[in-house]
């Protein structure tokens, strides 16, 4: 019996078109990023567990069910990074960059592994472009992160989305409301969900943001986080919803939002489309103001994001995504003695010259041969076909000149390498509008 490999659960292969549109989005949150003088750091795939315990938490979902971790061969625990936050805090202290003047400001672009149940939109490696803010607790960090986030997505031109903020108040203050809620629940838990009891135990505001109807039953008396914050997580809050509406960044101030990490103090926010089904968020994010510490570093306050790039990507508008794309190669056809292949060696040589002469001076071009035209499967590699496509004679050869043709009108230009490679860029220019 022949065997048949398959991609890991909840893996999946992005195939040329798909990672060309990936690239595309990822060089915009680049060029994004770099106006606010965010830059990009590697850190590496694997971490010690412990980082993740110590950081994201013991008592969140990603610790407690989801991580890849496996004693390497000298038993040493490592674990696949289930996110890049605690990654950077650590390659932040180890780097001594917690020394340089502040703020310290980074990006990140990369898989993430994370052993949940597959389903649409959620997988077991994605990929997720993140940002992060290291400096002084100041509402004009968490200002500036969620106005750059903004800027991306409405680069990638994104048409429904929103966003929803709240805060968690300092550490002071999400303890005090702590203890409020397991106060009011303790009592009450027969009535809750399962999960949620379990939670009672280990993660108690999680339950805030259940979205079973007995739990939302049970919350509908309890007391309100916004009371348990003191005057200094309040005055935070408001300066950060007062800049936001100066900035004309549309929001939404959602009382239960309280996200899934642990390490997360004052603003916590959450981007969502309605387009995306049950999986409905495509990016979150939030202040910590302990992790830096928690780690062993100096008290540093952090505040980030991370954009799921599986979700984005469904949500970029068709014309925007072949924007990103880009128009493929253009199809060349020999006609004459170089289309006769096998027979003229020299010639054929001759049209094999022309093709890497152009290609070198920046002009793509890929030879039609029976995959074209207008194979679903050549548009899958070589992305969009462009209107222009190319014809090289016997005499274009013989002139170092190559044809184009117009597909739509069937006019044909005669042209020097150079001034084809001018026309090229003025039509393809004109095309993208
Ligand atoms: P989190 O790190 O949980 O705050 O997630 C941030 C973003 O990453 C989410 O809004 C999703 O867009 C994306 N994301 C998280 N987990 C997954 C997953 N298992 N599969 C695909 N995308 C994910």
């Amino acid at each position: 019996m022949s065997i048949r490999f398959q991609a890991p659960r909840g893996t999946r292969d992005l195939l040329p078109r798909d990672a060309a549109l990936w690239a595309g989005i990822e060089a915009t949150a680049r060029s994004v990023f770099a106006a606010s003088g965010y830059g990009e750091i590697r850190t590496p795939i694997l971490e010690e567990t412990e980082l993740f315990a110590k950081g994201v938490g013991e008592s969140s979902d990603i610790v407690g069910k989801e991580m890849y971790s496996f004693p390497d061969k000298s038993g040493r625990s490592l674990t696949l990074r289930p996110e890049n936050t605690a990654g950077v805090c650590r390659a932040f202290i180890e780097n001594g960059m917690s020394q340089y003047p502040k703020p310290v400001r980074l990006f990140y672009i990369g898989p993430q592994f994370r052993y949940e149940k597959p389903q649409k939109g959620r997988y077991r490696q994605f990929h997720q472009i993140g940002a992060e803010y290291f400096g002084s607790r100041d509402p004009e960090a968490d200002v500036e992160v969620l106005a750059m986030l903004f800027r991306f997505v409405q680069r990638l031109g994104l048409e429904r989305f929103s966003i929803a903020i709240n805060t968690v108040g300092d550490s002071d203050s999400r303890s005090a409301y702590r203890t409020k809620l397991v106060e009011y629940l303790e009592p009450r838990r027969g009535d809750l969900s399962e999960e949620s009891q379990r939670r009672l135990e280990t993660n108690p505001l999680r339950i805030l943001d259940s979205k079973s109807s007995k739990d939302r039953h049970v919350l509908a008396g309890a007391p309100s986080l916004a009371d348990s914050l003191n005057a200094e997580s309040k005055w935070h809050f408001n300066a950060v919803c007062s800049f936001l509406a100066a900035l004309k960044i549309p929001f939404q101030v959602e009382p239960r939002l309280v996200r899934g990490l642990d390490y997360y103090t004052h603003t916590v926010f959450e981007l969502t489309s309605s387009s995306l089904g049950a999986q409905d968020a495509f990016c979150g994010g939030g202040a910590y103001e302990d992790l830096v510490a928690r780690l062993g570093g100096p008290p540093t306050y952090g505040v980030g994001f991370a954009v799921g790039l599986e979700r984005i990507a469904s949500l970029v508008p068709e014309s925007m995504a072949k924007k990103l794309i880009g128009t493929g190669p253009l199809r060349v056809s020999a006609v004459g003695s170089a289309s006769r292949r096998g027979e003229d060696r020299q010639i054929r040589a001759q049209f094999l010259v022309a093709l890497e002469t152009l290609r070198s001076k920046g002009i793509h071009v890929v030879e039609r041969k029976r995959l074209f035209p207008g194979n679903p499967f050549a548009a899958a590699i070589l992305g969009d076909t462009s209107d222009l496509e190319v014809i090289l004679g016997d005499d274009e050869l013989a002139t170092e000149t190559i044809c184009i043709r117009e597909v739509s009108t069937g006019e044909k230009h005669v042209l020097s390498y150079q001034d084809a490679l001018d026309f090229i860029h003025s039509k393809h220019d004109k095309e993208d509008g």
